[in-house]
């Protein structure tokens, strides 16, 4: 297909994509499809969207503070419509999916992901096939989504990662269109958290982006994205970027460490199960973005992890544990010095803080450090003053 260069400059662009924000066409308004030049070239009637994107953008100040850094933003992709950014990839990959005339869409999850596919398949009217880890490690949320939705859900007695070599192994025979982040589309639509990131700043790149790592998806999107928007003359110069993994899932971490040595899988584990996987499909892609962007990678612990989220939660914006690594992991990063004291920081926060309320009620509950554990009384005036004369 030739490409009519004119339409790729750069102030058109950014003019054609202000435009579309006033435009009452669903695609127009979608945080995805408003992108659509750099996203994947559909037709609107192929689409499948349910205003997706357009997420807050948030001055974060006394996290800021607590960090250590200038200055802090929160992109919180847990305002998209099943409450994680997954949404944004899988406009991207049902849309392609009922373009190639898919009649079932399949993923692995840690629960996410399959809440997210769930939804678009329904609205596509596409079969789904979910498979989650059963037990503890799956989120009752995130699985609820799921049921709800309507998609076809096995709870496969193993960890994700054995759920995606499952799913990937079936797929051709059964028929199945995969969606997890090995899809290309998926990590297509990603990219445009970092369109619409960039676009809020006025297009001035902040000095660094700072994200939890899992399957690395979104830093494969994210490194792709900024090199595009750098190529492509819509930002002056480039952030750098800083991956956060949980310290029991960090084989990226390691390989980093190791000087980009290569990937060793490990068995994962870590409360924050949007994170818990050990051997990451987009490694290969991510860590090529990593050092392109002159990146750094990091591990956070599931302490510093929980206590990063009560924060996050107490500035009155609040996110689920994989999202508080970034925070975690970024506040290590000023300590040792990685990151100065001056820089300009945007923190992508992936999913909504009610998307595991188990361990926020435990957290809450116990001795931690920023706990705010529920008071329980009598239910007469009494024992109210006296609890609340107590405090
Ligand atoms: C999927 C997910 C992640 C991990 O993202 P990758 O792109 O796989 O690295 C992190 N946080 C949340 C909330 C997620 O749903």
């Amino acid at each position: 297909m030739a490409r009519n260069l004119s339409a790729y400059d750069a102030t058109t662009l950014r003019e054609v994509w202000a435009a579309r924000r006033m435009s009452l066409t669903p695609y127009d308004r979608s945080g995805v499809w408003r992108f659509r030049e750099l996203i994947a070239p559909l037709d609107l009637d192929e689409m499948t969207a349910r205003g997706e994107g357009n997420t807050g953008l948030y001055p974060a100040d006394a996290l800021a503070r607590w960090v250590g850094v200038a200055s802090l933003h929160l992109k919180h992709e847990g305002e998209n419509p099943t409450g994680s950014f997954k949404d944004r990839g899988m406009t991207a990959g049902v849309s392609v999916a009922r373009r190639l005339g898919a009649s079932t869409v399949a993923c692995a999850s840690t629960g996410n992901t399959s809440a997210s596919l769930a939804s678009y398949a329904a609205i596509a009217g596409l079969g789904c096939l979910v498979l989650v880890p059963a037990g503890q490690h799956t989120s009752a949320a995130k699985l609820s989504q799921a049921l709800a939705y309507g998609a076809k859900t096995l709870a496969i007695h193993g960890d994700f990662d054995r759920a995606l070599v499952l799913v990937q192994a079936l797929a051709s025979e059964l028929d199945l269109y995969l969606l997890n982040s090995v899809n290309p589309w998926r990590l297509e639509g990603q990219k445009s958290i970092m369109y619409e990131t960039l676009e809020a700043l006025a297009w001035d790149a902040p000095d660094w982006i700072v994200l939890p790592g899992g399957n690395l998806g979104n830093t494969s999107a994210f490194t792709k994205a900024l090199l595009e928007m750098y190529e492509l003359g819509l930002i002056a110069r480039l952030p750098r970027i800083a991956v956060v993994q949980a310290a029991g899932a960090s084989p990226f971490a390691a390989s980093y460490a190791g000087g980009w040595a290569r990937l060793q899988p490990v068995r994962a584990d870590t409360i924050a199960t949007a994170i818990r996987i050990g051997d990451p499909v987009n490694h290969p892609k991510a860590s090529a973005g990593v050092r392109a962007l002159d990146g750094v990678v990091t591990t956070a612990t599931d302490t510093e992890i929980m206590d990063a989220k009560a924060l996050v939660d107490r500035a009155g914006i609040g996110c689920e544990p994989a999202s508080a690594a970034g925070i975690a992991g970024l506040r290590k990063l000023r300590r040792e010095g990685e990151i100065a004291a001056d820089a300009r920081v945007v923190a992508v926060l992936t999913g909504h803080l009610l998307k595991d309320p188990a361990a926020t009620a435990s957290y809450h509950a116990g001795a931690a450090e920023y706990a705010n554990p529920p008071i329980e009384v009598d239910a007469d005036e009494d024992s109210i003053r006296a609890a609340l004369g107590a405090l």
